[in-house]
């Protein structure tokens, strides 16, 4: 439920692409297929072939930032690469100048910069530049980024991003274009996706594989959780810039699959949809409610509910109807209440819901804000039991990577029992998803996950286990604790 307010909202989205006649109508087309990860600012770099950059960013979704006559400017340069961002804020205000991709003159060249995630180390490197004399126009981690490849003294710029990756701490999914390549990189965990795809002679860097479909691009896999892709007149070369994480530990954030990532994405060696559909049936396992028709809530929830009904052979209907054609601008905090703004965007069916039990099923349970209101609806439609079944745990532990359930006094389920959240929310029964049922729906033995942890997915926001120390909050409670690592050597390995 991206549009709506109780649920996370993810960071950005970027699609980019090299040696293309025509890059802008390209990463444009990608940029709408990325649109559900940020709809605050949208932003396209372009490279000329003399190696010339230049940027247009906007506020708002992709058709409000990037009008034709700002795409034109950037057509008129005939370039042969261009990189895109869309961009919902967790850190840095929703202002154009935290916009991206960030263009920036370093001493190595001219390089647009788009990230997607949330380093855990941003503050502590922005004093340290500052302190150097970098001076900063924005409040965006992005930006911290380019200050550090600025402050390193390779007079390479490939040379100088590469040693600059080995001081970021956190989640980061990056792409760099230069006068002369483009990169693309993941953090060492792999918390944030990024993908590969090939066009004909062009290469497509895209956040989630839906946004090359879009283009009609051939995946060629996902850029490795440590690994720095550069694709350049030379090529496609791959360097893995850190060491594999202790026991090949990789992280990706399970919220991509549970609600982030669009359903036809690919992740994780399967679809999003089949993935959340599983997640359905294992709840129907774990907890099937008494009920005479099913309802997911759209559109996230919508796979999970459909794969609840099948098993426990249900009828499934759309009790829930979303208005898709209410604006993100239009729905303005002073204009609205968040009740508004729920009854803007959805409505519930009643004939579907009159006089019957329902399951409704939610992908998670963040604020718990959406769910009440929701509940509201039925009720008000002449539901007769409302069983409120959550295709997750319960999300009890902030976000630093990038989601924006970052404070945990916002969070519903923390410090709450189950029994106290069901009587908040005024529902029949409650009941969410085991971490081992999600962790198998995604592939993963439920037996191991219980035991040591997950070792492919992120599973901070249920347990707490966070995969990357929060430096900036362990500094910020002993000021001078959080030291970065040191620089580790590069490795070519393809
Ligand atoms: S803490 Fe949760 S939302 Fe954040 S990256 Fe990990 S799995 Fe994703």
């Amino acid at each position: 439920m991206a549009e709506l307010s109780g649920a996370p909202r993810e960071a950005c989205g970027i699609f980019a692409v090299w040696n293309h006649p025509e890059p802008v109508g390209l990463v444009l087309r990608g940029l709408y297929a990325l649109q559900h990860r940020g709809q605050e600012s949208a932003g396209v770099a372009v490279r000329t072939p003399a190696g010339e950059l230049a940027v247009e960013r906007g506020m708002g979704l992709v058709g409000e930032a990037l009008p034709p006559e700002r795409l034109a400017r950037l057509r008129a340069l005939a370039p042969d690469a261009a990189l895109g961002h869309v961009r919902y804020s967790t850190s840095g205000a929703s202002r154009l100048e935290n916009a991206q991709p960030f263009l920036v003159r370093l001493h190595q060249g001219a390089s647009a910069l788009a990230h997607n995630g949330e380093l855990v180390n941003a503050g502590r490197l922005r004093r340290a530049l500052e302190r150097r004399g970098s001076i900063f126009r924005s409040e965006s981690d992005s930006e911290v980024i380019a200050h550090l490849v600025a402050a390193r003294p390779e007079p390479d710029l490939g040379a100088a991003f590469l040693e600059a990756l080995h001081m970021l701490q956190g989640a980061f999914a990056l792409a760099l274009l230069g006068p002369s390549a483009l990169w693309a990189v993941r953090d060492p965990y792999g918390i944030r996706p990024l993908t590969l795809g090939r066009l004909g002679p062009a290469v497509v860097v895209a956040s989630e594989s839906c946004a090359l479909d879009a283009v009609g691009a051939e995946p060629l896999g996902e850029v490795r959780p440590g690994e720095a892709v550069e694709i350049g007149p030379g090529g496609l070369r791959r360097l893995r810039y850190a060491r594999p994480q202790e026991g090949d530990r990789e992280a990706l954030c399970l919220f991509e699959l549970i609600y982030l990532a669009r359903p036809d994405t690919l992740l994780a060696g399967g679809d999003v949809h089949s993935f959340r559909k599983r997640s359905g049936r294992l709840l129907a396992r774990e907890a099937p409610a008494a009920a005479d028709v099913v309802v997911g809530v759209p559109d996230s929830s919508l796979s999970a509910a459909s794969g609840y009904a099948e098993a426990l052979g249900l009828p499934y209907e759309m009790g829930l109807v979303r208005n898709r054609y209410v604006g993100r601008t239009f729905i303005e905090p002073e204009e609205a209440g968040r009740d508004d703004r729920v009854r803007l965007k959805l409505n519930a069916v009643r004939p579907v819901v009159a006089g019957r039990r329902v399951a409704l099923v939610d992908d998670s349970l963040v604020r718990g804000t959406t769910a009440r209101q929701i509940v509201d609806l039925l009720r008000a439609a002449g539901a007769a039991e409302v069983h409120l079944r959550i295709a997750s745990p319960p999300f009890r532990f902030p976000c630093r990577y990038g989601i924006d359930a970052s404070k945990r006094g916002e969070l519903f389920a923390a410090g709450r029992t189950r029994e106290a959240m069901r009587a908040e929310l005024g529902v029949e029964s409650l009941a969410f998803l085991s971490l081992e049922g999600l962790l198998e729906a995604a592939g993963e033995s439920a037996s191991r996950a219980g035991a040591g942890g997950s070792r492919r997915f992120c599973t901070a926001c249920f347990r707490g286990d966070y995969p990357v120390p929060l430096l900036d909050d362990e500094e910020a409670a002993e000021p001078g604790s959080a030291l970065p690592l040191p620089p580790l050597r590069l490795e070519e390995v393809s």
